[in-house]
């Protein structure tokens, strides 16, 4: 259970007002939610306690933790969206909003799989916090999901699985999308996750143990070696990776290399090389399995260097190599941008940094520029929200799959499988979305909407500038298709026509002059 005091801890150097902000949103939620229970028996209260207090501990803004506390109230209380604005400004309610019409996005099955995951999407885009919010609750409720009736736990772990953590992946959000991803794996996929777990303890069963002697091992050598800033950290793969990889590799254990891992994260990229060789001097590396992603960055940004070694004790291990930012990025995404307070890793390093990382991802509808440290309540209080898609929505494409523990070849079976990694989303004048694969141009657009509108298409506006049939279009883009009578597909158009649907209509219509 956690008290506005434990949030307000969370919080770096926070104003008197920022306190008072956080008191009042916590005692205002406790009050709205007087008598009801969740499904352990416990206080409602401690849900959104604890929602805050994530989105305290990953060094969200006040204001947006004030959303968290609130972000039940409106759906399940009777306090209204007067009384938001009321007492805590527009600002807040158009977060709490936000999150309240997230909830009607429900997983009902693969036919309306891609409808929902769209919605959500195209919802959220209007303001990343939204959905880190979203993504916090959905990560408590997870935490949470065993007192759930059992007739509901599986189609709310499918729909995380199905919706949440393709968002979280496709937002780069490393961290919650791995621990969204093991909570809901198991009621989803019980006799997998048994089949994984008996496997685990089967081949490594004291992998913890051998990891936490490794580690001293390990942080020994840096020491020698003469590095004095650094943090070491190890996991076990998660299930769901694990048993996604188990399948890759015919459930041979011996094909898996990265299941256990170890992490340093100094504070230079001349730290990652001194540790790397400190590492190689102590392990005998596995040939083939180093991978520099920092002088050779990943498509979406990821940076770290990776190395597979082998201990004196015979375990395989993959170390992980990077600087705190690199860390920040992998674990954080998108969200890293809007980080209030310094990384607690070494905390010499400010997340903001990272727009050099991925140039241009959080764009200026929102006012901030790279230097900011924190938001300011009220200059932020009277930002009207803004209606319009960012334009960090056309960029995301670029944060795809930021996480760290994936070797190459994984990297590319998760491209392929990942439903957002090879389409994007644009926007019909009316604000309808429809989803095109990467490369689709104007005239795919035209086909998408209706045969009748390609066929007869003349010439195209991307975000009402008069462009070229073959645009390739871009995340976010609005096109407006001009039609005239006598306009008749070319066959030039099947150079770029990227859909099977388009090429199909344009060869039916010029097949005589071909
Ligand atoms: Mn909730």
């Amino acid at each position: 259970m956690h008290t506005a005091k434990d949030i307000i801890n969370e919080l770096h150097k926070p104003t008197e007002e920022e306190r008072k902000l956080i008191t009042k949103a916590f005692s205002y939620t406790e009050s709205a939610h007087e008598g009801h229970k969740r499904y352990s028996g416990e206080p409602y209260i401690n849900h959104p306690a604890a929602v805050a207090y994530k989105l305290a501990a990953m060094g969200m803004t006040p204001v947006t933790i004030c959303a968290g506390l609130l972000h039940d109230t409106i759906e399940d209380t009777p306090i209204t969206s007067d009384d938001i604005r009321n007492e805590f400004g527009e600002e807040i309610l158009f977060l709490v909003e936000g999150v309240t019409k997230l909830s009607s996005v429900r997983y009902y099955g693969t036919d309306r799989h891609n409808e929902s995951l769209r919605k959500l999407f195209v919802a959220t885009s209007q303001d990343i916090r939204v959905l880190i919010i979203k993504l916090t609750d959905r990560l408590h409720n997870m935490e949470t999901l065993h007192h759930v009736p059992e007739e509901k736990q599986t189609r709310i772990a499918r729909e995380t699985l199905e919706i949440y953590v393709p968002v979280a992946h496709r937002l780069g959000m490393g961290k919650i999308r791995k621990e969204l991803e093991d909570l809901a794996f198991p009621f989803v996929y019980p006799e997998d996750a048994k089949r994984v777990e008996e496997l685990l303890k089967e081949h490594f069963p004291n992998a913890e143990e051998i990891l936490e002697k490794e580690r001293k091992v390990l942080q020994k050598k840096l020491v020698d070696a003469g590095l004095t800033e650094f943090k070491t950290s190890f996991r076990v793969k998660g299930k769901c990776s694990l048993y996604h990889k188990f399948k890759r590799k015919e459930w041979n254990p011996d094909r898996i290399y990265d299941l256990l891992a170890m992490r340093v994260i100094v504070s230079s990229v001349e730290d990652c090389y001194r540790t790397l060789g400190a590492a190689h001097d102590l392990w005998r590396p596995l040939p083939k399995r180093i991978k520099d992603y920092i002088a050779f960055p990943k498509p979406n940004g990821y940076q770290s260097i990776h190395t597979t070694v082998t201990t004196k004790n015979g375990t395989i291990l993959e170390i992980q190599i990077r600087t705190t930012k690199m860390h920040q990025a992998a674990e954080f995404g998108v969200a890293s941008h809007i980080l209030y307070k310094p990384p607690t890793v070494t905390g010499t390093h400010r997340p903001s940094v990272l727009s050099a990382l991925i140039p241009n991802l959080f764009l200026p509808s929102n006012k901030q520029t790279s230097s900011d440290s924190k938001h300011d309540i009220h200059e932020l209080a009277n930002t009207p929200p803004h209606k319009k898609i960012p334009r960090w929505i056309s960029e995301i494409g670029n944060t795809y799959n930021q996480e760290s523990d994936n070797s190459t070849s994984e990297f590319v079976a998760d491209a392929e499988s990942d439903f957002f990694s090879n389409r994007i989303f644009v926007f019909t004048p009316t604000g309808d979305v429809i989803d095109m694969p990467v490369g689709a141009t104007p005239v795919d657009f035209a086909y998408a909407i209706h045969s009748e509108i390609g066929d007869h298409t003349a010439s195209a506006k991307v975000n009402q500038k008069m462009s070229p049939l073959d645009t390739e279009l871009k995340n976010g883009d609005m096109i407006e298709i001009e039609t005239k009578k006598s306009a008749n597909p070319s066959p030039k158009w099947l150079r770029f026509a990227k859909t099977s649907l388009a090429r199909k209509h344009i060869k039916l219509a010029t097949e005589d002059t071909l």
